[in-house]
């Protein structure tokens, strides 16, 4: 079965690493999808975050082929159409994130009923991983290198620096 698991990911940090090497025991293929969030000022252009993940997840692109990852332009269930997916894979971290992901999973919902959300809980040692506590934490100087895979703490350093 395959998942698409879409997000901003701005930058992947190892809370989304989690979700998705997770997501990987469940379904067999995931695709995820790279999205401009209206709300977020963004780190990383669309390429670089594409760039990013396609390094940290090498393995699983490469070798095992599990992965994609791709721009999501549209709406997020027509990108689960277009490669023939009903499954849509979301974290949640705390009772924070709950509301906001109830609500996108209604919509997706009613716009697609085929189309399925499910939800892991991120694990405990990643919960207060977040991509906008690593852009707080890293435009002030401090090492974020134990939160996101090694290429984005290369490609955060060099920003930065
Ligand atoms: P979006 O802008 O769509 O919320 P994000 O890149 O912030 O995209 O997050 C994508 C998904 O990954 C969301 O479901 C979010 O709750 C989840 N997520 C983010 N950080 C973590 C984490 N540390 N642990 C588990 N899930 C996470």
């Amino acid at each position: 079965m395959k998942a698409v698991y879409p997000g901003s990911f701005d930058p992947f940090t190892n809370g989304h690493y989690d979700i998705l090497v997770r997501g990987l025991e469940i379904f067999d293929e995931v695709f995820v999808g790279v999205a401009n969030n209206p709300a977020k000022k963004h780190l990383f252009e669309m390429n670089d975050r594409i760039q990013l993940i396609n390094e940290s997840m090498k393995e699983w692109i490469g070798l095992k082929k599990r992965v994609q990852v791709h721009a999501l332009k549209g709406l997020t269930v027509d990108f689960c159409k277009e490669r023939e997916c009903n499954v849509l894979l979301r974290g949640i971290r705390a009772v924070t994130d709950y509301e906001y992901e109830q609500a996108i999973a209604q919509i997706n919902s009613e716009l697609e009923p085929e189309i399925h959300t499910v939800c892991l809980f991120a694990s405990k040692e990643h919960a207060f991983v977040s991509s906008s506590m690593i852009r707080e934490i890293a435009a002030h100087g401090r090492d974020i290198s134990k939160y996101v895979p090694g290429p984005v703490a290369k490609a955060i350093m060099e920003k930065f620096k």
